[in-house]
């Protein structure tokens, strides 16, 4: 991507924000509840902007990486990032993996409805004792004759509590070797037998759930990819969850950042130490940008990421901690804007643990960027 916009992609950008200055009401901007995001979904659909960049058979115009860049960094700006989207699963994860693992029959069932906002998926791969070793799931595939039961536990499913629908990686064999035991399984969510329970995170939210799986009816057309080769489609999902959305992050760090500098500009005296970080926090912030960009031309040529989805993860997830860090530190000194850093402080704890947490991708940067032996 180059950093000059095509006149293609400043016509799209354009027509975006006249789109979103329209017919986006301001109450769905920030919105926190689950239902004010979800409208903020459906106006983006009915605009034709969820799922933009999906081929046009399955309702999207086919857009570029670039013009998802752009989509992601209009949205941040208009205060409906896609990472709080929670169509994200759905548009971001699930789609574009069943569109390369998923049978014709699979692609006519499970994708029309996302871009419209009208399914809402949860990925279901966490387990109380599996999440950096994903491989090692012990929720059970077991075949029924027309159909499998799933029975397990899942745990950190973020929405969960409002999804229609999950994918799930699951143990389809109890002894085959490593890799060649799971499934990838999408099931209903609103049958007997899914318990879901919320968990009550720092910040008084409930984002995220155990789901307690007792004979989960499986169809065996819901099975994607063969049964005991799983491992392969999640991977798929798992390498786009580290790549996307970086323009959107870049965009809500700077807006941050921004808050942070005049609240140290008002603060009497405004410590040497604050500024000298927020000189540093500004620096990562456009690395954040320049990595962005770097995965948007990377992914436009059809090149392999390889590591640099882990270094963009690493980058983004420390950098926005040390923002909070900051930000906490001088709300409570200067007692204004207390809440909000305190919120944020709180929020960007986890920003080190999901989409793998930072010992997994310096693991990764070690070992495919920098050839270090495991
Ligand atoms: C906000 C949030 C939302 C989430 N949403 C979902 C969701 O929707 N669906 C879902 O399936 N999961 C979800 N997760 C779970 C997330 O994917 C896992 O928490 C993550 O993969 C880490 O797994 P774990 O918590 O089991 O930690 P563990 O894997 O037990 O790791 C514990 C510690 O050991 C370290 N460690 C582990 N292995 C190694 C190693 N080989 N080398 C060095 N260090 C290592 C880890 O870095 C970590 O510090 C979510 C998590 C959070 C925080």
């Amino acid at each position: 991507m180059d950093m000059i916009e095509s006149s293609a992609e400043v016509d799209f950008r354009k027509g975006l924000r006249k789109f979103l200055s329209e017919e986006l009401p301001q109450d769905l901007r920030h919105a926190s509840t689950f239902a004010g995001r979800l409208e903020a979904d459906r106006v983006l659909s009915r605009g034709g902007y969820l799922g933009y960049t999906w081929p046009e058979q399955f309702g999207g115009q086919g857009g570029s990486p670039a013009i998802s860049a752009i989509l992601d960094e209009e949205r941040a700006l208009a205060g409906i990032p896609s990472a709080k989207s929670p169509s994200r699963f759905g548009v971001n994860l699930l789609g574009p993996t069943l569109m390369t693992h998923g049978t014709p029959e699979q692609l006519d069932e499970f994708l029309p409805p996302i871009p419209r906002a009208e399914t809402i998926w949860c990925q279901g791969f966490s387990e109380p004792d599996s999440g950096s070793d994903l491989a090692s799931v012990r929720a059970s595939l077991s075949d029924r004759g027309d159909h499998y039961v799933v029975n397990g536990n899942k745990t950190w499913t973020t929405l969960a509590n409002h999804a229609d629908w999950c994918y799930a990686l699951v143990r389809s064999q109890p002894d085959a070797p490593r890799h060649r035991n799971l499934a990838f399984v999408l099931f209903d969510m609103r049958q007997p037998g899914v318990d879901v329970r919320p968990m009550v995170q720092t910040t008084g939210a409930s984002e995220f759930n155990e789901m307690f799986l007792t004979d989960v009816r499986v169809e065996k057309r819901h099975v994607v990819g063969a049964v005991d080769e799983g491992w392969r489609v999640a991977l798929t999902v798992l390498n786009t969850e580290r790549s996307y959305g970086q323009l959107s992050r870049f965009r809500q760090y700077e807006a941050e950042l921004r808050r942070l500098s005049a609240l140290i500009a008002r603060s009497d005296p405004a410590k040497p130490e604050w500024r000298a970080r927020l000189v540093s926090l500004s620096a990562h912030i456009t690395g954040i940008r320049n990595i962005s960009y770097k995965i948007t031309s990377t992914a436009e040529a059809g090149e392999d990421l390889g590591a640099l989805a882990s270094v963009a993860k690493l980058l983004w997830s420390t950098t926005h901690q040390s923002l909070a860090d900051l930000g906490y530190e001088v709300a409570m000194e200067t007692g204004e804007d207390a809440e909000y850093w305190l919120n944020l402080e709180l929020e960007t704890r986890a920003e080190s643990i999901y989409a793998g947490t930072s010992e997994i991708q310096r693991n990764i940067v070690a070992e495919r960027l920098l050839g270090l032996p495991r």
